[in-house]
């Protein structure tokens, strides 16, 4: 069968599947499959890819990630024990490029959504939490492997299905695969973008800063110093800083053009006082910014100390702590010429799908790989980021499909085909 008959074989496969991908999305949706309980969404996939004849391994987290620069700190510590990734290799028939496609089981919880893990189809929407993020994705990467097998496609290079746990905490699953050598030529990450191929993340910094000042008794106000105010003042500045960097950092060719600003510093939390009438000795305040590749990490963090240090008054310099102990996720980005980004957009193509190359504007597991191991990686996959967390996530079944098709054809173009 030559190449191009090849191609339309798997993409009619993958359409062929269309029913079963329906079912196997809503019943990882009935998995409540939040940090620390995604062992149940594991096991069913598992099943699944066994039964379609492949051999998945279920590699336990690797406990020693805790010292690793990238490591993430739990909020809740959900313990490791029995928990893991799941690792399906497919192909490697020859010494084509190797190939990983990664997405994750973990989702956000339910909230206020009763129904959240009681999924609901209507015509080709699926509704349900992680239907967009990122089981969807998820479903995808299961049919693009099992419509090249059923095809009886011989990749020459290694495929390797990395179905991971605790993206949404911070990227630990994904961590302990790369640290412990599941590496490749190159990544594929399944995110909800729309389908839009995304060879950038935007990066992500928490921050927490404490200011001390002087307790008094509000009669003694004047010999007392407001840690409240103090703060106050040390936001106003990081706020300063946030124009800054829009002003001067916003014209990135991957994100000038997204409907939504990827630059942004938030306060999402203060802890102060403990009286109305006595002057706070301490003020805890707790934010995160966003920022793009053009800013590293590290200059970020040391660029907040400083811009306090310089324009906060006589008492705030001396009296301040900046520290980043929670979520630190650098940007990247990968070359729109690189060969695996090229070789994204022409799947896409084939796949029915706009050659849509932007920035990713949230941060996710994929920067682990061009940071851990130093390798390529684009992020593409269903649903609408719109959707992601909220308490009406959804996704189009077609979505799925032509994702799937995406990842099957970029997977024969990357690692090649053996055979007739
Ligand atoms: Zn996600």
């Amino acid at each position: 069968m030559n190449r191009a008959v090849l191609r339309k074989t798997v993409a009619a496969r993958i359409d062929g599947l269309a029913e079963h991908a329906a079912g196997v999305l809503m019943d990882l949706i009935r998995f409540p499959s939040v940090c620390g309980d995604e062992m149940g969404a594991i096991a069913r996939i598992e099943g699944l890819l066994e039964a379609a004849g492949f051999e998945p391994e279920l590699v336990p987290l690797d406990a020693s990630i805790a010292g690793h620069p990238e490591y993430t700190p739990y909020a809740a510590e959900p313990g490791w024990e029995g928990r893991g990734n799941l690792v399906t290799p497919f192909g490697g028939h020859g010494d084509g490029r190797s190939l990983i496609l990664n997405g994750h089981m973990d989702v956000v919880p339910a909230g206020s959504w009763r129904e959240a893990f009681e999924p609901a189809r209507e015509g080709d929407t699926i509704r349900g939490r992680g239907a967009a993020d990122a089981k969807g994705g998820v479903v995808a990467e299961y049919l693009a492997v099992k419509a090249l097998r059923e095809c009886g496609v011989r990749l020459s290079g290694r495929l390797r299905l990395h179905t991971v746990i605790d993206e949404e905490t911070g990227g630990n699953g994904t961590l302990s695969l790369l640290a412990t050598g599941h590496t490749a030529d190159g990544a594929i990450v399944a995110e909800c973008t729309g389908n839009a191929i995304c060879p950038a993340n935007r990066g992500a910094l928490w921050f927490q800063l404490t200011t001390t000042g002087v307790s008094a008794h509000m009669g003694e106000i004047d010999n007392g110093v407001s840690a409240i105010e103090k703060a106050n003042q040390a936001i106003a500045i990081l706020k300063e800083y946030e124009r800054h960097l829009i002003e001067h950092f916003m014209d990135h060719p991957y994100f000038r053009d997204l409907p939504h600003r990827p630059i942004q510093l938030c306060i999402g939390m203060m802890r102060a006082g403990e009286w109305p009438s006595k002057v706070p000795d301490r003020c805890e305040v707790e934010g995160g910014i966003g920022f793009l590749p053009n800013k590293d990490i590290e200059d970020v963090k040391d660029e907040m100390r400083q811009w306090i240090r310089d324009k906060g008054d006589d008492w705030l310099r001396d009296h301040f702590e900046l520290r980043y102990e929670r979520l630190h996720n650098a940007a990247f980005e990968i070359p729109s010429e690189h060969p695996l980004v090229r070789c994204v957009c022409g799947a896409a193509t084939a796949a029915g799908l706009s050659e849509r190359v932007q920035g990713w504007s949230v941060s996710c597991d994929a920067r682990l790989f061009p940071q851990v191991a130093g390798m390529p990686v684009v992020t593409v996959g269903p649903g609408q980021l719109a959707r992601a967390h909220s308490g009406d996530e959804r996704i189009e079944l077609q979505e799925i499909l032509r994702a799937a098709k995406l990842y099957a054809l970029a997977a024969m173009d990357w690692c090649g085909v053996e055979g007739p």
